[in-house]
């Protein structure tokens, strides 16, 4: 039995021992991490498997090195060089496994990555309801625009632009209605606009366009024109054909601003112009815009304070009955007087407070203020004089307007048909038929009702009719043409004074100013006039000693 050990087998042994064991605890080191339960415990089984053959290849090795030291029988090597084989394909089997889960993994999360970084982007940079650029895109855009048309000396049009009484339509047809007209407006704008250019949507019914690679300001005018052109006809808003035109202000670099700050403002000022110029048209910036933005902010702060400061008064011009001529009744108009900028015309201060939506608030007052003035009136022992109110389109917007007025009045203990409101044409056709239903409201209140300006705006008969309005008020411009219009003028007024009989309605005409015309209404039978050869507005004093005295009669 005394023999030697083979001192290279015994080495041998104790070297594959050492490397299944190290390798061993290197993979449960390596797959201790992996969070799939499964495949962790396939690697547990795999690296005891490893162990196992290890150990077993470390016993055939030891055998073989027994065996011949004590030499008895021959035991083959491939035993052990088998076992350590098997150990090795275990290992590369398990690491392959391994290396294709995480790189699968790695995958998934990359491209869920990169789906929540493109979702990012476009939160940040586009507007979610058009996906058009947003504000933060659009500046930046036009931070670069200013760069390239600085150094390459060349200029660049910013056009400012909202949609005409898209108001009306989001509170009349609801939110969702807006917000898919929105959506039809943005993809028709693309259309109009060379790819390279920028539309964006900057909040509401706001969009800016920017143009680049213009020789001169015309070719940006042919754009705003095309737009205008494209937008007369009919937008296909849910299946439904709808009708929405904007007002457009533009801005050139550099000649309206060097910065984008600059560019905005005076693009803005040059878009409030076009709306005052009637809405559906464009205006090019001009210095004096800037003047009037000015001017309209000084209005706006100062209306907060008029109606608390007891800075706006009423005065009433008398309508008189056109045969008999005795005053029939009063329109009210308001006056400001601010302690600063004086004598405020409500030409410059309505529309402000139109845009602000303080004309809600002043528009009550005025109810309030007529009532005040009718009892005081009564109580003066003046016979009772009908007043009539004029009515704003955002009061018109306003829910719930004639009830909240005809509780002021009843509260004001005023009868309701010594009120009668006034609504211009052209607000009445905006929504003829929403128009018929705030009119009905009115009536069904025991109010009547005018319109207004009539002749100015584009009627529809059928809705004129629909109205069942108590009175047409001539504008004063048919009024005028009396004197300087000859035959025309006396056919046209002689027409809508025919139209509005017609349909048992009185007409009224407004801004009689000579005799001439006077005596030619009187022909016409008009059956009511307002005017200053007749009288001027009063103030409510002078409006009670107008009343007071006892030849109330217009001079004729
Ligand atoms: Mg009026």
């Amino acid at each position: 039995m005394h023999g030697t050990y083979q001192s290279f087998l015994v080495f041998l042994s104790i070297a594959v021992a050492i490397l299944a064991s190290y390798t061993a605890l290197a993979l449960f080191d390596h797959f201790s991490t992996i969070s799939d339960a499964r495949l962790r415990r396939a690697c547990l089984a795999g690296g005891a498997l490893l162990i196992g053959a290890g150990v077993a290849a470390m016993h055939y090795v030891g055998m073989q090195a027994q065996q011949t030291a004590s030499g008895l029988s021959y035991r083959p090597l491939w035993l052990a060089v088998s076992g350590i084989v098997l150990a090795l394909l275990v290992m590369a089997t398990l690491v392959f496994l391994q290396t294709r889960f995480i790189d699968r993994q790695k995958r998934s999360y990359g491209s869920s990555l990169d789906a929540l970084n493109h979702q990012l982007i476009r939160l940040a940079t586009l507007d979610s309801l058009t996906e058009l650029p947003n504000r933060v895109t659009l500046m930046a855009g036009l931070e670069q625009a200013v760069e390239r048309c600085r150094s390459n000396q060349q200029i660049f049009a910013v056009l400012f632009m909202d949609l005409d009484g898209f108001k009306t339509i989001n509170d009349s047809l609801g939110h969702s209605v807006g917000d898919s007209l929105l959506k039809a407006y943005a993809r028709q704008l693309l259309t109009l606009i060379p790819s390279h250019d920028m539309v964006a949507r900057i909040g509401g019914d706001e969009f800016v366009i920017v143009v680049e690679q213009i020789a001169a300001a015309d070719e940006v005018l042919t754009i705003a024109d095309s737009i205008l052109h494209k937008m007369q006809e009919h937008l296909m808003v849910d299946g439904a054909p709808m009708h929405v035109t904007p007002s457009m202000g533009i801005a050139l670099y550099p000649r309206d601003g060097e910065s984008v700050e600059e560019l905005l403002k005076n693009a803005d000022a040059a878009m409030y112009t076009a709306k005052e110029a009637g809405r559906n048209t464009y205006r090019m910036f001009e210095s004096y815009m800037n003047e009037s933005a000015q001017r309209a902010m000084e209005i706006q702060r100062g209306l907060y304070d008029a109606i608390d400061n007891h800075e706006l008064r009423l005065h009433f011009q008398p309508k008189f009955n056109g045969v008999a001529g005795e005053v029939v009744g009063a329109e009210a108009l308001i006056r400001w007087e601010h302690p600063e900028m004086g004598l405020v015309s409500p030409a410059h201060f309505i529309p402000v407070a139109e845009r602000s939506g303080q004309i809600i608030a002043i528009g009550y007052w005025v109810v309030a203020e007529v009532c005040r003035n009718i009892k005081e009136w009564e109580v003066c022992g003046l016979p009772p004089v009908k007043v009539a109110i004029n009515l704003s389109p955002q009061q018109l917007r306003h829910s719930d307007l004639a009830r909240n007025i005809n509780n002021a009045v009843a509260s004001a203990g005023v009868s309701n048909s010594q009120i009668m409101f006034e609504i211009t044409e052209t607000v009445a056709m905006e929504n003829a038929e929403k128009t018929s239903e705030i009119i009905r409201d009115f009536h069904a209140f025991g109010f009547e009702i005018a319109i207004d300006d009539f002749g100015t705006g584009y009627s529809s008969l059928a809705y004129l009719q629909n109205f069942r309005v108590k009175q047409l008020k001539i504008d004063r411009f048919f009024t005028n043409g009396l004197d300087i219009s000859g035959d025309e003028g006396y056919s046209i007024v002689s027409a809508i004074i025919a139209l509005a009989h017609s349909l048992n309605m009185d007409v009224v005409a407004e801004g009689v100013e000579t005799h001439t015309q006077l005596t030619k209404l009187n022909e016409l039978r008009c059956d009511q006039v307002q005017g200053f050869f007749l009288s001027k507005p009063l103030a409510a004093n002078d409006f009670q000693i107008f009343m007071d005295r006892s030849d109330t009669r217009m001079a004729v």
